[in-house]
C-alpha cells in the first residue's frame, strides 16, 4: 500500500509538471483543471482496487481475472495483420492496409478496443482518471516486451499531440501520459516536442476511413532531427490508422529510419 501511495504521488507530481508544459501551449487555462483532476485521483491513490471490477488488486494493476479477459483475444492465436495489428477474422488481406498502405512499418497493440478494454479507455479519457495511464502503459510495455521482432535499440518515443480543444476539455493529453509512463518502463527517450500539430482540425468520429485519412494529411509536422533514427509513435487507440499514418509520413520525410506505432488499443474492423 505504501509503495502504491508513493508511486501515485510521484505520478501526480509528474502529471502536474506535464500540465505546466502543455499549459504553455494552451494559454495557461489548463491549470484550472488541476484541483478537479487531483480530486478524481484520490480514490485510486487510497486503494489497491482493480480499475475495471473494483476487486482488490496490486496497486496500479488490474486484477488477474480482468487482465486475462482483456488479453485473451491477443493470445488466442488468431491471425493479425503484420503491419497494423488488425485482427483478420478469417480475411485473407487486411482491409485497412488495402486502402492504400501505411507510412508506418508496424504497430504493437496491448489489447483490442472492445469490452472490457474499451471501458478502461473510457475511464481514462472521458472520466479524467489519468492514473489509469500507468495501468495502460504497463500493459503496452508487456506487449512491446513480447513483440517479435523487438523494437530497435535506442528507439525514440514521441506521442500523438492532442488538439488544443481536446486538451482544454480533458485537462490532459491521454497519449502523452501513456508515453511518459511507457518511456520510464522501457527506458527509452521520450521527445514530446518532436511532433507538432499544425492546426486543430475538427473531430474525426463522424468521418469514414477514407475521409479520416484525407483529413489527417498535413495535420502534423516534425520539429526534431530524426534523421537515421528509429521512432515509435505512442497513442491510446488506433481506429483507421489515419493519424498514425500522417505522423509516420512526416517522420519518414524528415529522414527517420523506421517508424513504429505503439498503441494501447486496436479497434477491430
Ligand atoms: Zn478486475
Ligand atoms: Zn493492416
Amino acid at each position: 500500500m505504501r509503495t502504491g501511495l508513493v508511486a501515485a504521488t510521484v505520478d501526480i507530481i509528474m502529471a502536474y509538471l506535464n500540465f505546466l508544459r502543455e499549459s504553455a501551449a494552451a494559454g495557461g487555462t489548463l491549470l484550472r483543471h488541476m484541483p478537479r483532476m487531483l480530486w478524481r485521483q484520490l480514490p485510486a491513490m487510497a486503494s489497491g482496487l482493480c480499475d475495471l471490477c473494483q476487486d482488490t488488486s496490486k496497486a496500479g494493476q488490474l486484477c488477474e481475472d480482468c487482465r486475462a479477459l482483456l488479453l485473451a483475444p491477443m493470445t488466442d492465436g488468431s491471425a493479425r495483420c503484420a503491419v497494423c495489428h488488425l485482427r483478420l477474422d478469417g480475411r485473407m488481406h487486411c482491409p485497412d492496409c488495402l486502402n492504400g498502405g501505411f507510412a508506418f512499418d508496424r504497430v504493437i497493440a496491448a489489447f483490442d478496443y472492445a469490452a472490457p478494454g474499451d471501458l478502461l479507455i473510457h475511464y481514462f479519457k472521458s472520466r479524467g482518471r489519468f492514473m489509469c495511464a500507468g495501468v495502460l502503459a504497463g500493459l503496452l510495455a508487456d506487449a512491446v516486451a513480447d513483440a517479435e521482432p523487438c523494437l530497435p535499440e535506442a528507439t525514440i518515443l514521441v506521442c500523438v499531440p492532442s488538439s488544443r480543444a481536446a486538451v482544454l476539455r480533458r485537462g490532459f493529453n491521454p497519449a502523452a501520459e501513456i508515453a511518459r509512463s511507457l518511456s520510464g518502463r522501457l527506458r527509452l527517450a521520450y521527445r514530446p516536442e518532436w511532433v507538432v500539430r499544425t492546426r486543430d482540425g475538427e473531430s474525426q468520429t463522424r468521418l469514414n476511413r477514407r475521409e479520416r485519412r484525407l483529413h489527417a494529411r498535413s495535420l502534423f509536422r516534425c520539429a526534431g532531427d530524426v534523421s537515421g533514427l528509429h521512432v515509435a509513435i505512442v497513442d491510446d487507440v488506433l481506429t483507421t490508422g489515419s493519424t498514425l499514418h500522417s505522423i509516420a509520413l512526416t517522420l519518414k520525410e524528415a529522414g527517420a529510419a523506421s517508424v513504429c506505432g505503439l498503441v494501447v488499443a486496436r479497434t477491430p474492423y
